[in-house]
């Protein structure tokens, strides 16, 4: 299998020129030529398999180039059981008959991002390999909390690779800024930016775009990559888990071969959601994919109308990881909308830079309708959510999952369709554990209490235990104590590669 641009660029490329590679040079997103097509006898035939021979089963199409060893020690080194806290990876917990929650947040730093950020670092490792790439990589991440630590976690010690996370001091919480100040690992580094998020992302594009540094880099044998959510290498990943789930459910017998199911995810920058259209074009049985967004609603409105309109307030909320107003993987999904008109693509997305949006014809609207259904929570409704599950189901929910929760029950109002439905459980309820506390505590006890104190005064409450890696954060070692102004973040980085 070949990859190309979603924007057309003319030149094929292979699995490990995309993942080494990030983005395309024309601006677009790889896509690959095809994809490929599982019966349904192949699913049914999975279910006396585990996580990881299943993972292999489903990437082994895409990744062509990589040997079957290698490919099979990426998923080995990555979905490790002392990596992640469940033997099954992505556990389902059953809410009712009809509703099943699938947690992907038993990995390393408890958040989703771990279930592709465990395993890109090792592909990166072998597209290396296989291009005879000999520099160094050098992979720069701004972060607004999830990102930078599971980069950091999935790139320390990989060899060949250097990391560097840039996060805002004023935009993480206490526990996420914690989490990333302690990481360990020889190749790693981190660096508080003197700003927003904003300015750090601007900071790290900047360094991207200057070419004279580029060259610079290049010239002292290092090259730069991208551990964002546009890397082929993320996505790919992430088609395996609604494989799994359905996998799961045929070996209990809730659900019998062939039978459809809904998917509801809590989404920002659409690529997990985008893994799940990828699992129904790969031919499972998937009914509706349910966009959960919070008030940063532009998906919602997209799907309703046709028109996305990026321009609007940006709010921040409780589901901050979802808090964007430009989803880059929706570029993936247009490409295919549209037949895979590049023209078109690019034209959407010259009118998305230029002037903020863009709108589509009633053709496409009626396609994309046909797979997606979309509408948003507000932070008041995620709370509320929260302390609803726990009190009818006893399951202690983070504020994403509580997102997808809320549209969950509103797609069953409007729509009364009876579909058995998975909800995809982005985080640890601990990993944003001051919302989920609001929910649950009076507030006199929230008011009181450090972030720290409340994750044990939560996990008091319900008798839900702390993630190992969330427990004992405060006494771990800080082990990265540089800032730098926003002004200043190339320096940083010339500094830490010690180029002149
Ligand atoms: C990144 C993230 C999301 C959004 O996922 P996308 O793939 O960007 O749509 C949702 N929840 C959590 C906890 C995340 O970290």
């Amino acid at each position: 299998m070949l990859y190309k641009s979603s924007r057309g660029l003319y030149r094929d490329y292979s699995c490990a020129e995309v993942i080494k590679t990030g983005i395309a040079p024309d601006g677009g997103l790889f896509v690959p030529d095809y994809y490929p097509k599982f019966e349904l006898a192949a699913f049914n035939s999975m279910k006396n398999l585990s996580y990881q021979e299943r993972a292999l089963l489903v990437l082994t199409p895409y990744l062509n180039g990589f040997s079957a060893t290698d490919l099979s020690n990426c998923v080995r080194s990555a979905y490790r059981s002392d990596n992640f806290a469940d033997a099954r990876i992505t556990p389902l917990r059953e809410l009712t008959p009809n509703c099943l929650v699938q947690e992907l947040w038993h990995g390393p730093t408890c958040a989703f991002k771990d279930m592709a950020l465990q395993i890109l670092p090792h592909l990166m490792t072998v597209s290396l390999k296989i291009t005879g790439e000999n520099k160094q990589v050098v992979i720069l991440v701004a972060t607004s909390g999830d990102t930078g630590k599971a980069a950091l976690e999935g790139f320390k010690d990989v060899p060949g690779v250097r990391i560097l996370v840039f996060f805002p001091e004023e935009g993480v919480s206490i526990v996420q800024k914690q989490q990333m100040i302690t990481q360990t690992g020889k190749n790693v580094k981190v660096i508080a930016v003197d700003g927003n998020f904003d300015d750090t992302q601007t900071g790290v594009k900047k360094i991207f775009a200057n070419s004279k540094l580029t060259e610079s880099l290049d010239a002292n044998n290092f090259l730069f990559s991208s551990a964002n959510s546009i890397n082929w290498g993320r996505l790919v990943p992430q088609i395996v888990y609604y494989i799994n789930a359905y996998v799961d459910l045929l070996k209990n017998s809730s659900i019998k071969v062939g039978e459809k199911l809904n998917f509801v995810v809590p989404t920002g920058n659409f690529g997990n959601i985008l893994a799940g259209y990828y699992a129904k074009r790969m031919g499972l049985p998937i009914n509706k994919l349910i966009c959960a967004s919070n008030s940063n609603n532009v998906i919602t409105d997209f799907v309703r109308t046709g028109t996305y309109n990026r321009i609007r307030t940006f709010h921040k909320t409780a589901s901050p990881s979802m808090d964007i107003l430009v989803s880059s993987n929706l570029e993936r999904l247009l490409f295919e909308l549209c037949e895979r008109d590049s023209g078109r693509v690019k034209h959407w997305m010259d009118e998305l830079h230029n002037h903020g949006i863009y709108s589509v014809d009633s053709a496409i609207l009626a396609k994309l309708q046909n797979e997606f259904w979309s509408d948003f929570c507000d932070d008041q409704g995620t709370i509320n959510t929260i302390a609803k599950v726990w009190e009818q189901y006893n399951y202690l929910m983070d504020p994403h999952t509580a997102v997808g929760y809320n549209v969950y029950e509103k797609y069953q109002q409007t729509s009364g369709d009876q579909t058995k439905t998975v909800l995809i459980s982005t985080a640890s309820p601990y990993k944003f554990g001051t919302d989920v506390a609001k929910a649950l505590l009076p507030s006199k006890i929230i008011n009181e209490s450090t972030e720290y104190e409340l994750l044990q005064r939560l996990a008091d409450f319900t008798g839900v235990p702390i993630p190992e890696p969330l427990q004992n954060l405060k006494k771990r070692n800080v082990l990265h104590n540089e800032s730098c102004t926003k002004e200043n973040m190339e320096a940083a980085l010339m500094k830490w590669l010690s180029i002149a």
